[in-house]
């Protein structure tokens, strides 16, 4: 029985395609993707970046009936609190607004500001919990990665940053995650400047087999990567034929997984 239904609404790092104002301003396609934002069982948002509201109805979702924002980070790609302050102006009950403990959030009406605690499960429905990771990006942004977690069933979101922080790697030990979302802002070639904030396919390569051999991830896993940069990258389809061979698949605008 599948547990999550993830539909990935932006999947650009912060630079995107201006063609998403012309003739992609109505539609999803594999080449012109949005800033950060996921959508999680029709309720759950996951992220929410600058295109989010456009994506959301692209994408024919109800945003009233969104109940709940997870952050990752305050990167404005990730952040958008003008959005949240519209979604939450929507809806006759507070939206909730998942953050950091040490996050500092402006007040929004019809918003309750929530507080993730690291390594700390919160439960978020029955059987149903969310545990932050502290993530290796700009620490300034108070990076998290987050599990969710329903009927032993297990779902990282793991963008943005960089490898995992050892704390966070330590702590994941047979976890077998079974849907795995991996930052891979850079595409691959060796030599680029962002390896410690940020993903590269060549780490990618480097990570799965690791991922395994530690448990994170076992031979049944779904292991997606997102936050891809157009400009540091090739086409999604190329892109999708690397990954492959690597044991991954490349998200995309509009693409659904369920796990
Ligand atoms: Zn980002
Ligand atoms: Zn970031």
């Amino acid at each position: 029985m599948n547990e999550f239904e993830l539909l990935f609404l932006g999947t650009s790092a912060w630079d995107y395609s201006p063609k998403l104002q012309t003739e992609f301003k109505d539609k999803f396609d594999k080449d012109v993707r949005r800033s950060a934002c996921a959508l999680l069982n029709g309720t759950i948002l996951i992220d929410c970046g600058f295109h989010c509201l456009d994506s959301i109805k692209i994408a024919g979702v109800d945003a009233k009936n969104i109940s709940d924002v997870f952050l990752t980070h305050l990167h404005g790609d990730h952040c958008n609190f003008k959005a949240i302050e519209y979604i939450a102006s929507l809806r006759k009950t507070p939206l909730n607004l998942w953050i950091r403990s040490d996050a500092t959030v402006p007040d929004i009406n019809n918003v309750i500001v929530k507080r993730l605690t690291k390594m700390t499960p919160v439960e978020l429905d029955k059987n149903f919990t969310i545990t932050t990771y502290y993530a290796n990006h700009d620490e300034r942004s108070l990076p998290q990665h987050l599990l969710f977690e329903k009927n032993g069933k297990k779902f990282m979101y793991a963008c943005d940053g960089a490898w995992f922080l050892r704390e966070t790697y330590y702590a994941l030990k047979d976890s077998n995650i079974d849907l795995l979302v991996l930052d891979c802002t850079v595409g691959d070639k060796l030599g680029d400047y962002r390896v410690c904030e940020h993903n590269t396919i060549p780490m990618i390569r480097v990570l799965l087999p690791s991922f395994k051999t530690w448990g994170i991830i076992n031979e049944n896993s779904k292991v997606l990567v997102s936050h891809l940069a157009p400009s540091l990258h090739v086409s999604h389809d190329e892109t999708e034929k690397i990954m492959s061979e690597i044991g991954a698949s490349v998200a995309y605008d509009g693409l659904t997984v369920k796990v």
